[in-house]
């Protein structure tokens, strides 16, 4: 069969083409959750609002999308945290060399258990995620980084606690602004906020949970008068809905007084509101309902889960959910014996310059070439000194080892890459829950689609997605004089994305250093690293040495190649006696 990573890199790449198609490359915003803190159904509630099944709602949570930088934030963690990841992850994957789970940061707006539980599925026991963003006000900092179990993600430096502060405007990158602004709450724990997001011609305001509107010390009517939408609190929709239960005592706005409110401000105005964070006895999250029916009359929304809204101009409008989802995945054509360096389906050879081509195939060549490439089955190497990989390039199966952070728990996944099943075991006993496990595989595929990237990206100069341009003769920042080649990844919207300038040494004609643009208009790399330390591994030539990552030393380390090794090495996690195996291969 053809090189699984070309596969599974044009599967990524032809998702973010499909993510990006509708909207082309302006940001956007995507409503991950509808529901109050407990979600529909809610525990222990045997009425009528949560007997049916196809009524299941996630707890409110937003995404924000930037397709040009492949980046993407959400706000609050919820406990629907691993079905909205993956929900994230379908309709927008992340970029392919962002670790998971690919998320440039998470925003809080307070401690109540709807809003910041989720970060529990980053710690070691699930996800084992490394150094997220996470945005706090100063009381919310200071509890999660002061009460366990939040503490330990911050000692594990599975998050990185980062300070808002009200009013205060922070940049998540060059085209969008959140604005934290504080409400009235139940403030036991935390300030509690909602957040105003600003993208290049369109803003929004999010706001879960607050007390009734004249509470507040701000009109409601300016906030939304000065955006484009505003999801609002729709905890309830009218007193009585508890049953017997006295609501004298509720302080959320009732969807019907916020709409008695909002009744005379012009229609324009009205429909920018979406009510979100419904109560399971809410009758608005019935969609034939007369409770919804009257939002509607009255010019208003209830958001559902799905809905976008594109912070570009425009016409402001919110597309309704549910989402599309990604389409399957493009194929690669085997390669033809009479061609030396076939590219891959999909390659932009149209767009490419036939001098980087030429360069691309010399580089194949003095690698070993092409044939060798093919024969070549078992790549074993180790990135940032945590993750070992054992790839079987025949059949795409995959064993990823690695330790959580800070533990001596160990993790052992065997993934097919090209169907995305596999099993995992930690500490040797299997993982058996469908979302943890189905969690564990999505993270060790796209660990391994970064890590490979690292290892081989110079034989996937000719990938699908890839345009090649010639960018002229170069110096690397050791000296050395070559060409520079330009890796673009297009697709069919035409989304630029991320870019590669990669050098290739005259003398040595091999890559002897690549930078990476998180975005293709940037002028910046992102970083730089040296290709160094190439050695013959087999059949093939295979680097370790990447310089410096955010100023730390980064080397891919215990790389070997084998054309043989017991079947069981990728069907069982019995564990393998590496240094027996890399023993004179290293
Ligand atoms: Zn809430
Ligand atoms: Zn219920
Ligand atoms: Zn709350």
């Amino acid at each position: 069969m053809t090189t699984p990573l070309a596969i599974v890199l044009a599967l990524a790449l032809g998702q973010a083409t499909h993510a990006t198609a509708a909207t082309a490359d302006d940001p956007w915003i995507v409503v991950l959750g509808v529901a109050q803190d407990g979600g529909v159904p809610q525990a222990g509630c045997d009425r009528d609002c949560c007997a049916d099944p196809g009524r299941h709602r996630h707890v409110a949570c937003i995404g924000i999308v930037d397709p040009q930088s492949g980046e993407r934030w959400i706000i609050d963690a919820t406990p629907d945290f691993p079905a909205q990841l993956r929900m994230l992850d379908e309709i927008a994957p992340p970029a392919h060399d962002t670790p998971s789970p690919g998320l440039a940061g998470i925003l809080l707006t307070h401690a109540h258990i709807g809003h910041y539980t989720g970060l529990v599925y980053l710690g070691h026991e699930v996800m084992g995620a490394q150094g997220v963003a996470v945005w706090a006000m100063p009381r919310m900092r200071a509890y999660l980084s002061s009460n366990g179990p939040w503490s330990q993600l911050v000692e594990y430096d599975n998050i990185r606690l980062y300070e808002l502060a009200g009013d205060k405007s922070v940049r998540l990158n060059r085209r969008i602004t959140v604005t934290p602004i504080q409400v009235p709450h139940r403030d036991e724990y935390s300030e509690t906020v909602g957040f105003r997001i600003d993208g290049p011609g369109r803003s929004a305001f999010y706001l879960p949970d607050i007390d009734k509107w004249d509470r507040w010390d701000r009109r409601i009517e300016d906030v939304i008068a000065a955006v484009d939408v505003v999801w609002l609190d729709g905890t309830f929709y009218a007193d009585g809905e508890l049953g017997s239960r006295s609501m004298a005592d509720i302080r959320h706005p009732f969807i019907v007084e916020s709409m008695q409110r909002f009744a005379t401000l012009p229609a324009s105005d009205r429909d920018k509101v979406h009510f979100i964070h419904l109560n399971h006895t809410n009758p608005a999250l019935r969609a034939d309902g007369d409770a919804r029916a009257a939002v509607t009359a009255g010019g208003f929304h209830v958001a559902d889960e799905g809905d976008r809204f594109v912070l570009a101009a425009g016409p402001p409008r919110v597309i309704p959910g549910p989402v599309s989802r990604p389409t399957s995945r493009p194929t690669t054509r085997p390669a033809t014996p009479e061609d030396t360096n076939p590219a891959a389906d999909g390659f932009d050879l149209a767009r490419s310059d036939p001098r980087a081509v030429a360069i691309a195939d010399a580089v194949m060549q003095r690698l070993g070439g092409r044939h060798a490439w093919d024969q070549t089955r078992y790549i074993t190497w180790k990135f940032g000194g945590r993750r070992r990989h054992l790839w079987d390039k025949h059949t795409g199966r995959l064993r990823l080892e690695r330790p959580g952070p800070h533990s001596g728990k160990h993790y052992v996944m065997l993934v097919d890459l090209d169907t995305g099943t596999g099993r995992a075991w930690r500490e040797g006993v299997p993982v058996t829950a469908p979302e943890e496990l189905g969690s564990m595989i999505r993270t060790a595929r796209n660990e391994w689609i970064n890590d490979a990237y690292w290892l081989l990206m110079p034989y996937k100069l000719k990938d699908a997605g890839v345009t090649l341009r010639y960018v002229g003769e170069g110096v690397t920042e050791a000296g050395g004089r070559g060409d520079v080649l330009e890796l673009t990844f297009r697709d069919v919207g035409n989304t630029p994305q991320n870019k590669y300038y990669v050098w290739v040494g005259a003398d040595s004609g091999l890559v002897e250093q690549w930078a990476f643009f998180g975005n293709a208009a940037d002028e910046e790399p992102s970083f730089v690293n040296p290709w160094t330390g190439w050695k013959r591994f087999g059949r093939i030539m295979l680097s370790g040495d990447r310089g410096e990552l955010y100023g730390r030393p980064f080397e891919l380390v215990d790389i070997a190649v084998f054309d043989e090794l017991p079947e069981s090495y990728l069907d069982d996690p019995a564990p393998i006696d590496w240094d027996e195996l890399l023993r004179g291969r290293r």
